[in-house]
Order: C-alpha cells, then structure tokens, then sequence
C-alpha cells in the first residue's frame, strides 16, 4: 500500500477532505449549462482572491505552464525582457523567457535577499526592455520579493510587470488590481490548498494591448492567451475553453476558493503569520537558525540552516521514515545547507504542527543533544 505523508514540503501540500470528496464525484461534461454554472462560480472565486476585476483564465497544467503562457504571449521572439533573478525560480523563469528566443536581461540579488526596486530602475534606465518579470514568493530560498515597489518601477518605464505567484497567491497579500500586476500566475497545488493540475493567470488591460500588438506567431497554440481569450468570447456561453478541461480539478479547486474566501483573506493572511513564527521560534527554542531576517522571510515557507551536529538529509530522512512527515531539502547551491518547511494545507493545523515540532525534537534527542521534552513548544 501507498504510505501517506504528512506534506510539510513547499508544495504539493496535504489537502482536506471534503475537497478530495469533491473531486471523487462522477466525471461531467465541460460545456454545457450545469458546467458553466460550476466554471463561473469559481471564476468568479478566483478574481475575489486575486483581487481583480481583469480576465482571468484556469488552465490545465502546472504553474509553469501559465508563465510559459504569459511570456510567450506578451513577448515576440528577440525582446529584451527583465527577469529577477534571486533564486532556483528566478531562473527558471529565465528559461522560459529564453524558451521563447527572448532576450533575457537578469536583474539579480543574493540568495536570501529580495530583489531590490530601485536596481530595477538602474537597468530599466539603461535597457529598452519590453516587460519585466518576477517571482513574488521565491520558494527556494523563502524571501518574498516586494511586489508593489518593483511592478511601479515598471510602470515608470510604461512596462508591464508579470509576476510568479505560484506559492504565495492566496497566502500572503497580493491585491493584482491595486499593485498594478499586469500578469499574475499561480497553481492550485500550493496556497489554494488543492492537488496539481491546474494554473490560473489573470491579464490587465494593458497586457492585452502588448499581447494584441505582439508578432509572435509562432509560440504555439494552447499557452496561448489569444487562443483563450477567443474561445471565451466565441463559446463562452457554452463552452468556455479551447480544450477539455478536468473538471474535477476544477470542481474540487471551487471547494476550496469557497473556504479561502469564507475566511477572508486578512484573517487566512494573519493566520499564516502566526504559525510561521510558531515554527521558527519553535526551532529556534531547539538551537535552530533561520535563513531568512524576520523582515523579509515569507510567511508560507520557512527556510532553516543546517546544523554542524548531523546532515540534513539524515533528520529528514528520520522524519519521513520514522514519523512520516516530509520536509523539502535545499535546492542546488542550498542543497545540505537548508531545509525548508511549509506552512500550508494541513501543516497549518495544530495537530500537524506539535506532531512536526515534537518529531524534530525526538531527532535531536536520538542524536545525543539535550533537548527537553516540550522544548521546542515553550512561548508559543
Ligand atoms: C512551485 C513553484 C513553481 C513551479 O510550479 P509548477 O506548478 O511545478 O510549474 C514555480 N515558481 C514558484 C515560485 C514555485 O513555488
């Protein structure tokens, strides 16, 4: 049999029950009446907690698929685009761009640091880039990049911004309307707590002039917004995509925007802030140090320093196999010198968190380190 963990990697996260009930129902049709009920109610859903009044499309496919979508369509093959760089998605988005034959511009900070507005203004000065690209919630590293400062350095050059909000949308604040994020991407697999399988991207007015302006007529068909966008308009009133959609992703996706939006976003916000300093002063009563300064680090994911006593890989190998609980490793450059843990879907319960807190302590017992039962729960 399948053993089943307790998710406290970055993403995919341990999903609740009645959204997996949801998704267990019979297979429907995706066009037709019933289905354009379900479709726009979580349309509708997902503009509250993106927070725009813009399009917004869901796409079958991971995250990545809708930056690839993004990019590919905003952008014709030789631009220059801008792509901050402080991370392993950073450049990842920098592969996508460069996918398309674009000219990618980096714009970069140390790891563990954001990205830094006003190095976007230097370069923006200096290059005649066409947009501007970044990740809101760098999750390799756990910083989160200050989204509203950068996508108004790109507006004072009249570009659009697009931003990777694969791990933060729905987390943390991000209100696309208001910060004037002109193409917003992210996956259900992360804070909107649900299984892969599904992307959303919103586009404002002015990426659809770009996109409308564009000669890009040969980045594909399916990651393409126009190929949507006339699909919407066309047959919407039936059929309100290019493909077929899986529609109990979909279905199971409004289970959850329902319970995002019933909390209210301040409070689900607040929420993630107070179980990520939980954990880090938890670890920290237990000798851990974190990587990321307290002003920039993310409230989603916690990224922690590997300690001289034993290797990572060795605690977290003891948690999976003794408690079953998986932490994510480092990635790359940070491989065996971090961990990182989330605090999302069922991680963000108490019960996982004192089974978590109480299993690292267990660990350190076992390799001979004094730690006092409870320890790491004292103040929080
Ligand atoms: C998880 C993640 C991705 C990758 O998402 P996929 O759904 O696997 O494509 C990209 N960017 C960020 C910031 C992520 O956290």
């Amino acid at each position: 049999m399948t053993r089943h963990y307790k998710l406290f990697i970055p993403g995919p996260v341990s999903v609740d029950e009645d959204v997996l009930d949801a998704m267990s129902q019979p297979v429907m049709r995706h066009y037709g009446d019933e289905w354009l009920e379900i479709h726009n109610e979580t349309l509708d859903l997902a503009k509250r907690v993106f927070q725009t009044q813009g399009d917004l499309f869901i796409v079958p496919g991971p995250g990545s698929a809708a930056m690839d979508m993004g990019l590919g369509s905003l952008l014709a093959t030789g631009d220059k685009v801008v792509v901050g760089i402080n991370g392993f998605f950073g450049e990842r988005l920098a592969a996508i761009a460069q996918s398309y034959g674009l000219e990618v511009v980096p714009f970069t900070a140390e790891l563990g640091r954001p990205l830094a507005p006003d190095a976007l203004r230097e370069i923006l000065r200096e290059k005649d880039a066409r947009a501007v690209v970044v990740v809101h919630h760098e999750t390799a590293t756990t910083v989160m990049n200050p989204v509203k400062p950068l996508a108004e350095a790109a507006h004072e050059a009249g570009l659009p911004i697009l931003v990777d909000a694969i791990s933060s949308m729905g987390g943390v604040e991000l209100p696309v309307d208001a910060w004037g994020v002109d193409i917003c991407v992210t996956a259900t697999n992360k804070c909107l707590e649900c299984p892969p399988g599904l992307a959303l991207i919103s586009i404002s007015p002015r990426a659809w002039e770009q996109v409308d302006q564009v000669e890009n007529r040969h980045h594909g068909w399916y990651l393409n917004l126009k190929t949507w966008r006339q699909y919407r308009a066309n047959w919407g009133a039936w059929h309100p995509s290019p493909v077929t959609l899986p529609t109990n992703n979909i279905v199971g996706l409004r289970v959850s925007l329902r319970k995002i939006v019933a909390e209210g976003l301040e409070a689900r916000f607040a929420r993630f802030v107070r179980i990520s300093r939980a954990v880090r002063k938890g670890l920290g009563n237990v000798g851990f140090e974190m990587f990321v300064p307290d002003e920039f680090a993310s409230p989603l994911t916690t990224a922690v320093k590997a300690r001289p006593e034993f290797p990572v890989s060795e605690m977290l190998r003891w948690l999976a196999e003794e408690r079953g609980i998986l932490v994510g490793g480092g990635l790359e450059q940070l491989a065996g010198k971090i961990f990182r843990v989330g605090h999302l879907g069922k991680a963000s319960t108490r019960e996982y968190l004192m089974d978590f807190l109480f299993s690292v302590e267990e660990f350190l017992r076992l390799k001979g380190m004094g730690v006092p039962v409870g320890a790491s729960f004292v103040g929080l």
